[in-house]
């Protein structure tokens, strides 16, 4: 028998209107960075509540730069997650500080309030805190940020939150970006994400003089001021050493076009979770949860296998061969050879790693049609009943 199509566990969803707004783009004066990023910056800052924005080349670029721009070098120290993608911690050490871990919460698989508590009130009586907080607000499920921020406020750490999950989610009825609890945030626009721009990041936050440093170091550190006019108009200071971290216009015409769909892209992952939540309750998995002021803007639609009959593996082996391209988020960050040989061993984060041993995270994405969803229903309760 020929295999069923491709269910991917997500997908961008490009309509006409994004290609009509890259081809007029691209028949522009401005194919690199030019003012379609501003109109870009613009929207989101409108969208989620913030009063400034920079576009840059990948979410990996926004959390580098946000760490630079709140001082983060060597001697510090960064905290976050080991459930998350690599990019989080990776930033501490581009700038030669130092990571450490937090468990998770074992019902939203984001920060553990709890255990980064006890953790501050160890580290200060070492005199180790850390600088940063980053809080990854998993599959789109915003973290505590109320109790985050009184604990920043605390033991004086900043926070950003890696928002590469949760753009269009809200927490206590602010959207996730508003950065009312926060430094900085951060979201990616990679095609699996809620919108895409090809590749692309942005880095919001209320701060003025963060603001005017991130944008500095996304183009070199280059800056060109009143200071600069004096000596003519070709000149320019490079005031830091920076990066070239730059979205180009022709991304961000796909991303304002992408921004105008925000709500519908939200409101059919709520519908496709709610007829996950009733088609899978009576199979031996554990499903999401949202906590109360919490919207999820629903990334990942993430499972636990919870069968004493199938393992993880085997569960994954078949809905892949079957052509459902499931994927697991994440394995402990801590668990990948280059943090192994700083010194992480296994057991770190003992939540995160009895997570990651059952988790597996099912299609969700604004096209899965409800036939789509409901082969992959059937083919869960053929292998797990
Ligand atoms: C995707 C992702 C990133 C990195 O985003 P890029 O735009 O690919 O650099 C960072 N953090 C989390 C939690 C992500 O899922």
């Amino acid at each position: 028998m020929p295999k069923p199509p491709i269910i991917p566990y997500a997908r961008q969803n490009i309509e006409s209107d994004d290609i009509e707004a890259v081809v007029e783009q691209l028949h522009s004066l401005w194919i690199t960075q030019g003012p379609k990023i501003n109109e870009f910056e613009e929207s989101i800052c409108e969208l989620v509540g913030a009063k400034y924005a920079t576009a840059v080349s990948s979410c990996t670029a926004a959390i580098h730069i946000s760490c630079l721009a709140l001082g983060l070098s060597k001697g510090d120290r960064l905290w976050t997650v080991p459930n998350t993608f690599v990019a989080s911690s990776n930033a501490a050490l581009y700038c030669g500080a130092e990571v450490d871990f937090v468990d998770i919460d074992p019902d939203t698989y984001c920060m553990s309030m709890d255990r980064l508590e006890e953790k501050l009130v160890k580290a200060k009586e070492v005199n180790l805190l850390p600088k940063i907080v980053v809080a990854v607000h998993f599959a789109g499920h915003s973290c505590n940020m109320k109790r985050l921020k009184d604990l920043s406020d605390q033991y004086g750490f900043f926070v950003i939150e890696d928002a590469a999950h949760a753009m269009g989610g809200t927490y206590l009825d602010f959207p996730v970006g508003s950065s009312h609890f926060s430094d900085i945030t951060v979201f990616s626009f990679h095609p699996v994400k809620i919108l895409t721009t090809g590749e692309g990041g942005m880095a919001v936050t209320n701060r003025l003089d963060i603001s005017e440093r991130l944008q500095r170091l996304r183009t070199h550190g280059i800056v060109r001021d009143e200071a600069c006019l004096e000596e003519g108009d070709w000149y320019y200071e490079m005031r830091e050493l920076g990066y070239h971290y730059r979205m180009t216009d022709i991304q961000a015409a796909l991303g304002c076009s992408q921004v105008k769909r925000l709500k519908p892209f939200i409101d059919r992952r709520r519908e496709l979770v709610k007829q996950y939540h009733e088609k899978l309750q009576d199979l031996p998995l554990k499903l999401p949860q949202e906590q109360g002021g919490v919207c999820s803007a629903w990334h990942l639609y993430v499972v636990q296998n919870l069968s004493e009959k199938v393992t993880r593996k085997e569960l994954f082996d078949f809905m892949r061969s079957n052509n459902v391209v499931v994927n697991v988020h994440y394995i402990p960050v801590y668990w990948q050879p280059v943090y192994q040989k700083l010194g992480f061993e296994r057991g770190l984060c003992p939540v995160a790693e009895a997570y990651y041993e059952n988790a597996i995270s099912i299609p969700m994405f604004y096209e899965l049609s409800n036939d789509e969803q409901d082969r992959v229903v059937q083919l869960l309760k053929q292998v797990l009943l």
